[in-house]
């Protein structure tokens, strides 16, 4: 997903949770996935290749750490590693087919509006049919130039990255859904990891009695 819209669904999912600090860091963290040593090499921080299992493992290590933050006071670490499994569980509906697994349910016209999206349809998530875009290189790096793509498009299958991708408006109206679906999922991540915390720690983490 681009960049932008990484920042709103964090926005969305967590403003009521945490005080601005706190997301500043988060944002800055998820983002930062985003940079180029986060690209090449690192399926498992973008959900890409079909690296689910990968993807799941690196998001519940992320978890992890946040504990292991929170006992060393380290808030910062903290914040950046929710901000790191927020941009994984963010990239599988932009990265995979989820979306269009759960619209194929519906005719045309019956589908719910983006706001209704069910983002958690376990058998769409355990189906064989999910799969999620892989990357043909060097193909796929000239698909990001944007005077390039109308040419290199046509020369990359259709389980790659460059056509499968929902990561802005430009992808038409699955972007909504997948946008909407970040948000849900951005919100069920932050309360299964408050889950794990004693009551002195979500305090800590969501910092909400702390002054700026
Ligand atoms: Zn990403």
């Amino acid at each position: 997903m681009l960049k932008l819209y990484h920042r709103q669904i964090l926005q969305e999912a967590l403003e009521n949770k945490v005080d601005s600090r706190a997301l500043e860091i988060i944002t800055e963290a998820n983002l930062n996935q985003d940079a180029l040593r986060g690209q090449i090499g690192h399926d498992e921080y973008h959900f890409d290749n079909n690296a689910f299992k990968e993807s799941y493992a690196y998001i519940e290590k992320n978890r992890a750490k946040i504990q292991t933050a929170l006992k060393g006071g380290d808030l910062e670490e903290a914040w950046a590693a929710f901000g790191r499994l927020s941009h994984t569980a963010q990239d599988f509906y932009a990265h995979s087919n989820y979306i269009s697994l759960w619209l194929a349910q519906f005719d045309g016209d019956t589908a719910p509006l983006p706001a209704d999206v069910e983002h958690a349809e376990q058998v769409i998530i355990t189906s064989e049919k999910l799969q999620s875009g892989k990357l043909y290189y060097p193909l796929e790096i000239l698909s990001y130039i944007p005077a390039l793509k109308k040419y290199v498009m046509p020369y990359l299958p259709k389980d790659s990255h460059a056509w499968m991708n929902i990561d802005s408006p430009e992808q038409g109206r699955k972007f909504d859904y997948a946008f909407m679906a970040a948000v849900k999922r951005t919100e069920d991540e932050w309360h299964k990891t408050l889950s794990d915390l004693s009551q002195e720690e979500i305090h800590a983490f969501c910092h909400t009695n702390q002054k700026k």
